[in-house]
């Protein structure tokens, strides 16, 4: 089906990861998945708008109508969050990613994208109603949903670890091919990055299931944008100047993508800045 700027929505195939969690993908763009355990179903980000949230939304009353539902938000870009207005539920994420929605930060993204496409107007924006800080644990009877605070990408971004089927749902703290860097505050939010991605990569995982990667068996991503970073921090500490740092670290994602070669220059330079 069609969803917000004509993108094209699909419920992925099982590709061996645990038959309760279901992957929904939008265009190259973004996933989100839907955990179905015991007790409750939870539903990891809300997409683009209105369409492709209510799809989430109609998805899981039809696989688990009697089970109550909870949204949680894993930061606060708008490719994440945006279906939340499709929700009644409790809605839950950092009392930082509340902050941000209802501040300047959401607004600029709306009247942004409002511009780029006509579907977007529609978006209203909705913050989460059960604000946290810290970590937290959903326990679902036979899932537990562990939610681990992991800035680097966004200070207010929550990754979702499920121990008894060693799945990580990364959210965007890791990308194919590097996890981006928070523009706003790149000093500090590059130090985070590495803790994040040091402690991610000491988690027993089976699959990877990411907002911005393909669906995947093991660890070997969470390696590669560890190593992406250590690589950075190093590059800008050794190198005489940004543009020797750009010599002896260049980009070397896939050649087509412009987006991620300009987004390596910004941090390299974020991360020269930082030394
Ligand atoms: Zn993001």
């Amino acid at each position: 089906m069609q969803v917000e700027a004509g993108l094209n929505l699909e419920l992925l195939d099982n590709q061996g990861w645990d038959s309760r969690i279901e992957g929904v993908q939008v265009g190259t763009l973004v996933r989100s998945h839907l955990i179905y355990t015991q007790n409750f179903t939870v539903i990891y980000d809300t997409l683009l708008g209105p369409l492709s949230g209510d799809f989430l939304a109609q998805r899981v009353q039809q696989r688990a109508p009697e089970k109550p539902v909870l949204v949680v938000v894993s930061h606060s870009d708008w490719d994440h969050y945006w279906g939340n207005q499709c929700f009644s539920c409790p809605i839950l994420g950092l009392d930082l990613a509340a902050q941000r929605i209802l501040g300047e930060f959401g607004a600029g993204e709306l009247a942004q994208k409002s511009l780029e496409d006509p579907s977007y107007a529609q978006v209203r924006l909705v913050a989460p109603n059960v604000r946290l800080q810290g970590e937290f644990s959903l326990h679902g009877g036979d899932l537990t949903l562990q939610l681990l605070h992991t800035p680097g990408h966004r200070p207010d971004h929550l990754a979702l670890y499920i121990p008894e089927i060693a799945t990580l749902l990364p959210g965007d703290a890791v990308e194919t091919p590097f996890a981006l860097l928070d523009e706003g505050q790149p000093a500090t939010q590059l130090a985070a990055m590495q803790t994040t991605l040091q402690r991610l990569l000491e988690l027993d995982i089976h699959w990877l299931l990411c907002n911005h990667a393909p669906p995947q068996a093991g660890k070997a991503l969470v390696e590669s944008n560890l190593a992406y970073y250590r690589g950075l921090i190093e590059a800008a500490r050794t190198s005489d100047s940004l543009d020797l740092m750009l010599q002896c670290f260049p980009y070397t994602g896939p050649a087509d993508q412009d987006f991620y070669r300009k987004d390596h220059e910004r941090i390299c330079a974020a991360a020269w800045e930082a030394r």
